[in-house]
């Protein structure tokens, strides 16, 4: 099914209006990307310049100088090519500073712009309501001559910031108050991270943003909808400013989802405020920290494709992200054996010099796929809560006298265990002898199967067990009155050990407990989950 951006795009192609498209992923340098901007960058890359052969433009928004900074210029080029993006095309539209004050200087000839001399609060005050028209400034018939002096003085230094401001003449009784004579140019004496103190004249977005798109030639303009009240200002600023063959602008709804903070200013705010260590942090979603949690680029984009484009807002359920990744791995991540809150086993009925290979599938939804051999030894680690004294009803574990079979390997019986207080520090079982897995006619049946580690074998790790960085409260609540205490957990596991040899980035199921990925940041052996192995979402 096609979304309304194709059928534009497809039309337009057909009718000769344009006879290649070029559209452009535009982000300010002010943080890091979430997945609010993949959504945008599958549209604008995959969904229309990559299917249509057109090109596309990773340009940086930069035009504000007090926010900005190399390090969001690097961490968003990696993580635009980490998407799989042709970034041969990276554009600042700080390069158009001159192009952008030459149309500005233009306008003020046309009797278009006027220097003003109200402060940020006047222009508010004066500007109207839905239901009143603005109030026109006094200036705003100053003569031209006058405006430009003002404006070359600003643009010379000698004027402090906020001391002037060019705005556009339009209307101030426009019914769309954006078009109430906006300030299209301010003063700003900071260092820019590219122009240095060139500078000390900064174009505001609405004025900046038309102009890119119409020096770079770009054919579709795909914004989010909260700029389709700004449309006809950018309609007007390349009219006015005379650019042949202007870009058109389109909307669509942004992304939203569940339990999610989705905006740098707000992600920005936990970073410096310590409740999350830094951009990357697995729980944070930015693409640098799904990358660190284990999501894969195809994973996301399998995400955008499902949640599709429209033009209505609405908030994604978490659990739909979740099984992009979780569908991925469950057919590619190979199987491991971890004990995230171990307990000894003793097996009483083997020598302390017992040791056997077992062959384990790496993979059992590939056919045929290969093996991995796992030690046993008469020394295991099992889960604390698959062995209960006293078991709730239906328990399906291990209890006193009880069986269960330890996966791929043998049926035990538990017959004793050591106790510190009420907490159990030792089981004590049982091989019941022709019980091998794949080599079992002993009839004997089990009600559940458990998985283990060879304590003599296991590596140390540690498991980060993630939850939503929000509670599931009243979303009205700032985020900061939302956050979830337990979103980390921290465990000191036994795995299997093959595990210590995992290569950072590289993604394994544990065996009843969840997808987990070994930190691309940490030396050590720390393993991030992914996501459990149940599928919470409904489809
Ligand atoms: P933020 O509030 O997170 O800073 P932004 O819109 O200010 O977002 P920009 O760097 O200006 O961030 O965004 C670059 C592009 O990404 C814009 O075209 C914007 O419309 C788009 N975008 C930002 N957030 C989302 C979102 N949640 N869903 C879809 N597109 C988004
Ligand atoms: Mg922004």
């Amino acid at each position: 099914m096609s979304n309304f951006i194709e059928d534009i795009i497809e039309n337009d192609l057909a009718s000769g209006k344009h006879s290649g498209i070029i559209t452009r992923f535009p982000p300010e340098p002010n943080g890091y990307l979430h997945i609010g901007h993949v959504k945008s960058i599958c549209l604008n890359y995959y969904g229309t310049a990559v299917k249509y052969g057109g090109k596309f433009n990773l340009r940086f928004d930069d035009t504000n100088p007090a926010k900005e900074d190399d390090e969001f210029v690097r961490s968003i080029v990696d993580d635009v090519k980490w998407l799989g993006v042709d970034t041969s095309n990276v554009l600042f539209a700080s390069d158009y500073f001159q192009k952008m004050y030459e149309c500005a200087v233009l306008l003020i000839k046309k009797g278009k712009a006027y220097v003003d001399d109200m402060s940020a609060d006047e222009v508010r005050a004066t500007r109207g309501t839905l239901t009143e028209p603005g109030v026109e400034s006094k200036n705003r018939n100053r003569p031209i001559e006058e405006s430009l002096k003002l404006f070359e003085d600003m643009k010379n230094g000698l004027v402090p910031d906020g001391a002037l401001i060019l705005r556009a003449k339009i209307d101030m009784a426009s019914p769309n108050i954006n078009m109430r004579d906006p300030v299209i140019y301010r003063v700003v004496h900071e260092v820019h991270h590219r122009q240095g103190d060139k500078w000390c004249i900064y174009p505001m977005y609405d004025f900046a943003h038309p102009i890119e798109d119409a020096i770079e030639g770009i054919t579709h303009s795909i914004c989010t909808l909260e700029f389709e009240d700004h449309r006809p200002l950018y309609d007007w600023i390349v009219r006015e400013c005379e650019f042949e063959n202007p870009p058109h602008q389109y909307e669509f709804a942004r992304l939203a989802i569940k339990r999610t903070i989705m905006s740098k200013r707000y992600l920005k705010r936990l970073v410096d405020t310590g409740a999350v260590d830094g951009w990357d942090d697995p729980r944070m979603p930015t693409i640098a920290g799904l990358r660190r949690r284990g999501y894969t680029p195809s994973s996301l984009i399998t995400f955008c494709e499902k949640i599709g484009v429209s033009k209505a807002n609405s908030e994604v359920e978490t659990g739909l992200l979740e099984s992009c990744i979780r569908d991925e791995l469950n057919a590619n991540a190979p199987r491991a054996m971890a004990v995230l809150d171990p307990i000894e086993l003793e097996i009483i009925n083997r020598d302390d010099d017992y040791s056997e290979q077992l062959d384990f599938e790496v993979n059992p939804t590939v056919e045929g796929g290969e093996v991995r051999k796992t030690t046993i030894s008469n020394r295991l680690y099992i889960e604390r809560s698959d062995f209960e004294v006293t078991p709730p009803p239906k328990f399906k574990r291990l209890v006193l006298g009880g069986t269960v079979r330890l996966k791929g390997a043998y049926i035990i019986r538990a017959v004793d265990y050591e106790a510190d207080g009420d907490r159990v520090v030792k089981v004590k079982a049982e091989i019941i002898e022709g019980t091998k897995s794949g080599q079992d006619n002993s009839g004997v049946k089990v009600k559940g199967v458990i998985h283990w580690v060879d304590a003599k074998t296991a590596v140390d790790i540690q498991a980060n067990m993630y939850d939503y960085l929000l509670l599931d409260t009243e979303d009205k609540v700032d985020f900061s009155e939302r956050m979830n205490p337990s979103s980390l957990e921290v465990r000191q596991a036994k795995a299997e050990a093959y595990l210590g040899q995992a290569n950072k980035g590289t993604s394994f199921q544990f065996l009843r407990q969840g997808y987990f990925c070994r930190d691309i940041k940490s030396e050590n052996n720390v393993f991030n989950l992914v996501v459990g192995l149940k599928d919470s979402y409904k489809k």
